[in-house]
This record gives structure tokens, C-alpha cells and sequence, in this order.
């Protein structure tokens, strides 16, 4: 990585917005695979995006700054790439809810069921018991977050884990919410207690820091901190390429109307104990606890043995997010997916920028799925564009479900 040295920005190949994992995929490989030179512009003061760890000065323990971020995939392309940047440990996540005083294992699985109901049940009886429960609503059926959890685990199961813990997640009524969020939380029959099933899962061994510091580690690369694209466009040279991974509707000075965006806010300790809760991440479903989970970022590396007699912890809490603010999840409500599309259909007018990420397509994308449209990207945009072909139609790679 170059450190900053104010070349013009006209002078690189390539500008990159957004050193998220989403830009700084483009970037790698604009340099290493094109042997182009690319500048990465950053708002932050930090690369690495949501994805960003630092250690806490403190107590040597790292965290991540946006929430706990768990690596985990099912393509062997995303993983292989990956690993050419770092090792990954074995972590596996689990998650544990907190309902009324009581500790239930998440995603809802046999064990949740049998403590819920008071009863041990086999998986044969937990399924019998949860059909009848959830024959209220039929999964086809199903037109909104609340339906479709309802037709999938019944109404006494959603009612505790899911309708409180979404309402405060969103801030928005479950049935105001896609069906589609909730069935990225499975339902499970056994007592498989791990909250992904991908074949791959694990953390970057020295962290997320570590590794997009080799993913940057290239002569053609300078990451330019502290530095919003937007009063720079002026820079941008005829034909030069951008790749955008900031909010959309910012692009285009919000003049459709802004696309209605959570943001989190966390709230940090550093305790005098050796350990807070045993846990990585636990949730609290109740509505009247305010914050969403705690995250204690100590047993997100069991393997390091961390010396000190403390431990980090963060309280996450959720809100709206005005055009101030980080922008971390999409709402994606009836009304936004209609102003997305007109900003798609805008973004589709701009020559030569690829819009991409998380923010610059506005959908919910983990880390694996943004790597993989990076590198898909790169190949539909990025390589055909210096192969002649000078101007192409913007929109970036849809991986919309
Ligand atoms: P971002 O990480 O948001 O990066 C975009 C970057 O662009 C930002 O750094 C921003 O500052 C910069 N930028 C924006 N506008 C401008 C501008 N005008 N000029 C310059 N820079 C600009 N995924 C998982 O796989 N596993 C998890 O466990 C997981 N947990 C998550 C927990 C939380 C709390 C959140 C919010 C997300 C989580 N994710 C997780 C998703 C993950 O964070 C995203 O997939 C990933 O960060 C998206 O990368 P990105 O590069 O698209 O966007
Ligand atoms: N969810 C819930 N209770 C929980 C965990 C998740 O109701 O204890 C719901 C919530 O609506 C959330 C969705 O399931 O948005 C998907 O969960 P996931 O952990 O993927 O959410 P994320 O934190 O990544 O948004």
C-alpha cells in the first residue's frame, strides 16, 4: 500500500469509493490480476469498512468496531481466494437468547423447543407440536416477516424469540418487514447448537485488520483515508473508471428522496473481569431491554489466551438512520424497493462507474456474498472495460434472492 502522497486522481487507472471489503476486493484485483494502478478513497478514518477489528489499547483484547463479524461460506472460490490473505481459526459461532430471565439456545433449535415447552421432546414430537402451531399461516402464503415466522414456528415461539427482538432490531412493525429476513434464521429439529451451516467457517487468524492489510499490499494501490469522494468528482478524468461502494441515493445528492437505512449504535466497556457472560454474542429478545445483544469479543478467539484479567464488551442497539449517520442495514420496505429501482435505473445512465457493496446496491450482503460479487464484478466490468470496452452500463452484479 502506498500511504498517501497526493498524486492527482486522475493519474490512476482506476478510483475505488469505499474501502470496505467490497473495494478493497476491486482494488486487489485491478492491481495484481490487471497490473493497473487504483486509488481507494475512504470517508473513515480507518480501511476495512463494517469489517474493521482494532485491538483495544486497554486490554489487548480485539474487537470489532461494527459489531461481531463472523466469516463463513459455502463457496469454495470465496474461500480460496480469502485464504491467499489469511489463515482462518476454527471458531464456530453459536448464539444464546435471553428470554424473561432465561437462557435458550439460538437459532431456535429441539433444545429451545423442549425448555420453551418445559418438555423433552423428541425431534418427531417437536416437529408435530410446531406444525400444529404454525398451521395459523401458510408458509406460501406468508406476505410479511410476522407470517412467515409464524408459518414457520407458530405464534408462542415467535412471540418470545422473534417479535420483540426484530422490533427493536428494525424498528419497524414484523409486518411491515419482508418475509425474506427471516429465513435467514433456521428452524432445526436436533440439537445442533452452531449458528451457520456453511462448509466453511472460521476468523481471520490475526484479524480482519490483518488481512486487508495484505489484500492492500501492492505498489498500484494507495488507500487514501479520511477522504469522501463526493467534493472530488470534479477530479474524476473523462472515461476514468470509478467503482462506487457508497450509499446510492448519496451518489446522486439524494434527489429522489433518501432510502430509508438502520444504524447501530454500540456501547462500549472494558470490565475488570475475566468473563462477562461465556459467551460471544448474546441476544436479548425481550422488548423491554433495550439493547439488541451483548457482544464480549474475548471468545471469538478461545486460541489466544488473553492474559489480562479484563474483558470488552459491547451493547448494541438499533435505530433509524438519517443521512448523518452510517448507514448499516437496508429496510428495504415496499416503498424503498420502489425508490431503489429509480436509482437503479439512474445508476444505469452513468458511464463508466460500476455501483456495488452492500450500500452501492442497497441490499444485506455478509461478507462471502460481497467478496463473491466483487470478483464477479470484476470480471463482467472491470476486465471488459480495459479490454476497449470504454463505457459499459453501470449497475454493478445482482445477487438479489
Ligand atoms: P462497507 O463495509 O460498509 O464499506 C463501505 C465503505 O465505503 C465504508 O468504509 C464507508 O465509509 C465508505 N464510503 C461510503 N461513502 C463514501 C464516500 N462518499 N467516500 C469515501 N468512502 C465512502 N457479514 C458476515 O458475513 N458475517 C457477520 O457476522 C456479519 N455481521 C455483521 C454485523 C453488523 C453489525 C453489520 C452492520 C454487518 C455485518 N455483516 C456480517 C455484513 C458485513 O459487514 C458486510 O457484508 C460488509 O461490511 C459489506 O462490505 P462493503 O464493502 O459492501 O460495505
Ligand atoms: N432474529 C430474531 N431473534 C434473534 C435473532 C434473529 O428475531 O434472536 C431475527 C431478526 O429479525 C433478524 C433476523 O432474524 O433480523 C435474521 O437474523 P440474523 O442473525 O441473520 O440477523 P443480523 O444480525 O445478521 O441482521
Amino acid at each position: 500500500m502506498i500511504e498517501i502522497n497526493h498524486t492527482e486522481l486522475s493519474a490512476f487507472d482506476a478510483i475505488v469509493v469505499g474501502a470496505g471489503i467490497f473495494g478493497i476486493t476491486i482494488a486487489e484485483q485491478i492491481a495484481n490480476e490487471l497490473g493497473r494502478s487504483v486509488c481507494v478513497l475512504e470517508r473513515r478514518s480507518h480501511f476495512g469498512g463494517n469489517c474493521f477489528s482494532e485491538i483495544d489499547a486497554d486490554s489487548g483484547i480485539e474487537f470489532h468496531r461494527y459489531g461481531s463479524h463472523l466469516f463463513h461460506t459455502n463457496s469454495d472460490d470465496v474461500w480460496r481466494y480469502l485464504n491467499r490473505f489469511t489463515t482462518f481459526t476454527n471458531y464456530r459461532h453459536r448464539v444464546l437468547t435471553v428470554h424473561r430471565g432465561e437462557v435458550y439456545p439460538m437459532p431456535i433449535n429441539l433444545g429451545t423447543i423442549c425448555a420453551f415447552f418445559r418438555k423433552h421432546m423428541s425431534p418427531a414430537e417437536a416437529r408435530a407440536l410446531i406444525e400444529t402451531q404454525s398451521r395459523e399461516v401458510a408458509t406460501s402464503a406468508a406476505r410479511n416477516l410476522e407470517e412467515k415466522a409464524i408459518s414457520l414456528i407458530g405464534r408462542p415461539l415467535y412471540e418470545a424469540f422473534i417479535k420483540g427482538y426484530t422490533k427493536k432490531q428494525w424498528q419497524v412493525d414484523p409486518r411491515e418487514l419482508p418475509a425474506g429476513i427471516i429465513t435467514r434464521l433456521p428452524v432445526r429439529f436436533t440439537f445442533e447448537p452452531y449458528y451457520f451451516a456453511d462448509r466453511y467457517e472460521g476468523l481471520p487468524t490475526d484479524g480482519y485488520t490483518a488481512m486487508f492489510k495484505k489484500m492492500i499490499d501492492s505498489p498500484r494501490i494507495e488507500v487514501r483515508l479520511n477522504t469522501d469522494f463526493h467534493p472530488l468528482r470534479k477530479a474524476v478524468r473523462p472515461g476514468q473508471l470509478v467503482v462506487y461502494s457508497g450509499p446510492i441515493d448519496r451518489y446522486f445528492d439524494y434527489r429522489l428522496g433518501s432510502l430509508g437505512w438502520r444504524t447501530l449504535d454500540f456501547e462500549k466497556q472494558v470490565l475488570p473481569v475475566d468473563d462477562y457472560q461465556g459467551t460471544s454474542v448474546m441476544n436479548y429478545a425481550d422488548e423491554d431491554v433495550a439493547y439488541t445483544r451483548i457482544h464480549e469479543f474475548k471468545h471469538l478467539h478461545p486460541e489466544r489466551n488473553y492474559s489480562s484479567h479484563k474483558t470488552v464488551i459491547y451493547r448494541e442497539f438499533s435505530r433509524f438512520a438519517s443521512q448523518a449517520d452510517d448507514p448499516y442495514y437496508p429496510i428495504n420496505t415496499a416503498e424503498d424497493k420502489e425508490l431503489y429501482a429509480k436509482y437503479r435505473a439512474l445508476a444505469e445512465g452513468e458511464a463508466n462507474v460500476v455501483f456495488g457493496g452492500r450500500l452501492g446496491g442497497y441490499q444485506y450482503l455478509d461478507m462471502d456474498q460481497v467478496v463473491a460479487a466483487a470478483l464477479s464484478t470484476f470480471r463482467k466490468k472491470v476486465q471488459p472495460f480495459y479490454a476497449g470496452v470504454r463505457t459499459f452500463k453501470a449497475a454493478g452484479d445482482e445477487i438479489r434472492s
